[in-house]
């Protein structure tokens, strides 16, 4: 049986961007998925992320930014997010914020064959089938529902939202000038990324989570009938809107793993958390977990071995601080808007208001997003 440095299993954003990083250090990487190499998926994924400028640096250094189509990523300079009424506004500008762009929005399709296309020239990079890989460390990307994790007895406790994100694409008869716009009206949370396909300043990429009964009927409503509830929960502040793909609909949870490393092993990715989508952070956290360990990797003794306690205790130290930090931060506007009492409607909409007001917070709260 051949012998590599590190196995990474799973082959997503995550998983793939690590074997590309562990390659770059010389490190021989077995990479296992269970989905077949090139499989078309059955259904096109139709989300499109909104990345961090750390996601960006590191996918740049990657080589995988910049083999992305033009149309498939697009710079937020704006960001509108709005509560209950029109008066209750919070508004982020990279301008402001001194910053090229507050994010990237990214189609989560071409990301995943851009970065298949990287791994096919990584020297050290081998694709091998499923079952056990004889290498000093097994590190675990193979999403929420890993299956290793379970057999490594690892704990994730899972909090359901009872919701679900619709996700879907858009054409407005409007430019978007790169704003995002966000509404959060209890109970729904309607996000509209701006995007250029299908035509250059006229898409949108839809995440709207809204309560499981709900997100049934955005899911099966007619075309036309869908068109109209968009219309009256963004009231046409994003121009006309029309549907221009599928609809899909993924459940909504908060998870954890306790512990993210043992000897010979690591978590990474929706592997190891899984936050709400609110705040377009999940693969922002999971490449923060691929630049942690490549980094500590590169970073340790001679004589230490790449499965060492260790080694990955350094890698779970740093990554503590920002996972649990997304993880309340998400759950905490989350419960702050999903509230119909009138006492916190009141509370929350002056607080958008007033945060808007102070400069210094919003520069805060901008760089807490930016930088996770
Ligand atoms: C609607 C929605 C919108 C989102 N928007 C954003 C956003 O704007 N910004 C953001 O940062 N994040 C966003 N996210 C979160 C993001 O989608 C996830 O965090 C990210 O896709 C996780 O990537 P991953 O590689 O860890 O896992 P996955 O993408 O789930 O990949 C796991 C891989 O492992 C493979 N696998 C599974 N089991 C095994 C096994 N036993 N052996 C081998 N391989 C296996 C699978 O086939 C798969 O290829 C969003 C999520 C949703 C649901």
């Amino acid at each position: 049986m051949p012998k590599f440095d590190v196995c990474v299993r799973g082959a997503g954003a995550v998983g793939s961007s690590l074997a590309l990083a562990l390659s770059r250090q010389g490190l021989s990487v077995a990479l296992q998925d269970t989905a077949p190499e090139g499989a078309a998926a059955a259904q096109p994924d139709l989300r499109a992320y909104a990345l961090n400028a750390a996601s960006v640096a590191l996918l740049r250094e990657l080589k995988v930014w910049d083999a992305l189509p033009e149309d498939a990523r697009c710079a937020v300079h704006d960001m509108r997010v709005q509560g209950d009424d029109a008066a209750s506004v919070l508004e982020f500008s990279a301008w402001t914020q001194g910053v090229e762009a507050l994010a990237w929005i990214v189609d989560a399709a071409e990301l995943q064959r851009a970065l298949a296309s990287a791994l096919a020239f990584a020297p050290h990079v081998q694709r091998v089938a499923d079952g056990p890989v004889d290498a000093a460390l097994l590190a675990l990307a193979e999403g929420k529902s890993s299956a290793t994790r379970e057999q490594l007895g690892v704990a994730m406790p899972v909090q359901r939202y009872g919701q679900r994100a619709v996700a879907a694409r858009l054409r407005s008869d409007t430019a978007h000038a790169g704003v995002a716009r966000q509404w959060f009206r209890s109970p729904d949370v309607l996000a509209l990324l701006p995007f250029d396909r299908p035509e250059p300043q006229h898409g949108y990429a839809l995440v709207w989570s809204v309560p499981d009964a709900r997100a049934d009927a955005l899911m099966d409503m007619p075309v036309a009938a869908f068109e109209q509830a968009l219309a009256d929960a963004t009231h046409g502040a994003a121009g006309a809107l029309t549907l221009c793909s599928e609809r899909a609909a993924w459940p909504l949870t908060l998870a954890r793993a306790e512990p993210v490393c043992g000897p010979g092993w690591a978590l990474l990715g929706d592997a190891a958390h899984v936050v709400h989508p609110l705040a377009g952070q999940g693969l922002n956290l999971g490449l923060g977990d691929v630049r942690s360990l490549a980094q500590v990797i590169a970073e340790r003794e001679p004589w230490r071995e790449l499965g060492d306690p260790r080694l990955l205790q350094r890698y779970a130290r740093r990554r503590a601080v920002p996972t649990l930090a997304m993880g309340q931060f998400t759950d905490g506007l989350l419960q702050l808007f999903a509230s119909d009492a009138p006492v916190l409607r009141e509370l929350r909409n002056r607080g958008l208001s007033l945060v808007n007001g102070l400069p210094p917070l919003k520069r805060l709260l901008a760089s807490f997003a930016l930088d996770s």
